[in-house]
């Protein structure tokens, strides 16, 4: 035993002593300050006032960045209105869609950039920015430049027409890649945009807008405004928004519900999760663990379909705990930049707060908690992976969203116990499924009240695909065909046969 341990151990501190290999920061260009970006411009805000946005890595300062108010967010909605009547929607679709497809390439040309910039701004490690988030921004245009000239096609027998201006509001997890999913097909479908990004992570926003300027878009179609949730608000309560999209807190999906009840405005909300990795004593364990690992300790658990619950079979538990303990140890947690690095920074000091305070919330409920025993920096806002084990269903930790890299583990009988604890949760936007047969993949998919649910594999994402959740997840889809509707008024019948 003494052998095995010492051997793991050797293991551990190799995987963690690798050598920095840091991407460099030389790679992009930060101003020391940024403007609004409306009707095609960079401007001064109105309100005059600017805030900071830091590096959660190192608590340095990035940037300044504009604060916008009510008069801007008028100033910027009125700027979308005119491109929408006089520009956008008279423009043939085929037309558009060589703009969307522009502004993709030119996403992949600055790919290394969007990157740098990326982690930097909200701490994610540079091997998921490089990998994921901006490839997928890019495919998200790539996907729906293709769709921009066939929408009859997508919903024959109807006349699709788009709606107006859209107001999108999007959070700090995924900042690239969540403006390219709001962006990408309102563009498509004819509408013009007012995008807020959250106040942690506007940079890459920034950068899409300076993409946006030199791709030559018509001015006022697409709008970046920066602010914090009062912009947001703001955006919200205007009167001349026709559709808003919002990813976010389950809190503000539902004040911004309230404040759209009664209006014309349509809406899609893609708000919180609290995800089901469900794993059978007949799955393949190590891909199992190691799709567990993926969905929640890669990218800090910063995932609204991050999979935080895991159920393990009752007669594989132990067997996948020690794995899971083992795989845990050697994660390297640390500097963002650094291309070995697992787990990067949480995304604010308010973040790591919250999660602090449900690592102390699962121990007081009297839950077992396990944590890395990986050095963390000084500086900066790091947090080690946490595994918590006797987990009641009713605890907070297994009921409520932490998002940050706290896996909480309970054990199940059989399918119809944990199709019943899956879904006892007030959210429903995935869940996974690890198993050899395929006849019980069937069975779950079919139970399990979440939008999104992977089989042996986790956090998959394809443009094609629609994303989005059941209950308090949120209504309405991102993705795919699906993604188009919501951004059409889909009431009036074609006139004629196209076919
Ligand atoms: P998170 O908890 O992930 O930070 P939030 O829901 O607080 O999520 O924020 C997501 C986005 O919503 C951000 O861009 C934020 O500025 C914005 N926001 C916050 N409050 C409001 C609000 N009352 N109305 C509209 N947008 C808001």
């Amino acid at each position: 035993m003494a052998t095995k341990n010492n051997t793991l151990k050797l293991k551990f501190d190799s995987a963690r002593n690798l050598a920095p290999a840091p991407e460099s920061k030389n790679a992009a260009t930060i101003a020391s300050r940024y403007d609004l970006f409306v009707n095609g411009k960079f401007e001064k805000p109105l309100s005059r006032k600017y805030f900071g946005s830091i590096n959660p890595a190192t608590e340095e300062k990035l940037s300044e960045i504009a604060d916008a108010n009510a008069a801007d967010v008028d100033k910027a909605v009125k700027a979308a209105r005119v491109a929408y009547d006089r520009t956008w929607k008279k423009m043939p679709a085929k037309e558009r869609g060589k703009y969307i497809f522009r502004i993709a390439r030119m996403i992949q040309e600055k790919a290394r950039e969007l990157s740098v910039i990326e982690t930097l701004d909200g701490g994610k490690p540079i091997r998921e920015s490089r990998d994921f988030d901006v490839p997928t921004a890019a495919n998200h245009f790539f996907y729906y430049a293709g769709w921009a000239d066939k929408l009859p096609f997508a919903f024959p027998g109807k006349d699709p027409e788009p709606l107006g201006v859209a107001g999108q509001i999007i959070p700090w997890n995924f900042p690239l890649m969540m403006a390219a999913w709001k962006i990408a097909p309102s563009l498509a479908t004819g509408n013009t945009v007012v995008l807020k990004p959250a106040e942690n992570t506007s940079l890459t926003a920034l950068k899409l807008a300076e993409i946006i300027q030199e791709a030559d878009l018509p001015p006022g179609v697409v709008n970046i405004i920066t602010g914090t949730g009062a912009t947001g608000a703001a955006l919200v309560n205007h009167a001349d928004i026709n559709k808003i999209a919002f990813t976010g807190s389950t809190d503000v999906g539902k004040i911004i519900q309230r404040a759209i009840a009664g209006t014309n405005k349509k809406a899609t909300l893609e708000l919180g999760g609290k995800a089901a990795n469900i794993i059978f004593d007949d799955a393949p364990l190590d891909q199992a663990v190691e799709g567990v690992i993926n969905g929640i300790f890669f990218n800090q658990g910063h995932v609204c379909c991050a999979g935080s619950r895991l159920y393990v079979q009752e007669s594989v538990y132990k067997q996948v705990l020690r794995k899971l303990k083992d795989r845990l140890e050697t994660l390297i947690v640390g500097d963002p930049m650094d291309k070995n690095t697992d787990i990067g920074a949480i995304n604010s000091k308010e973040q790591l707060n919250t999660i602090n305070k449900y690592l102390k919330i699962g121990q007081q409920e009297g839950a077992e908690m396990y944590q890395s025993s990986v050095d963390i920096p000084g500086k900066g806002f790091f947090c080690r992976p946490t595994i918590f084990t006797n987990v009641a269903q009713s605890s907070r930790i297994s009921q409520e969203e932490i998002f940050g890299p706290v896996l909480t583990i309970q054990t199940f009988r059989t399918d119809d116990e944990v199709i019943e604890k899956a879904n006892n949760t007030p959210y429903g936007l995935s869940a996974g499924v690890w198993t050899d047969k395929g006849s019980k993949i069937f069975n779950l998919t079919t139970k399990l009240r979440a939008g999104v649910v992977w089989a042996n594999t986790y956090n998959q994402f394809d443009p094609t695909s629609p994303f989005g959740g059941y209950k308090e997840s949120g209504y309405g889809r991102e993705g795919g065909l699906h993604g188009l509707a919501p951004y059409l008024n889909l009431d009036k019948d074609c006139s004629f046969n196209r076919w």
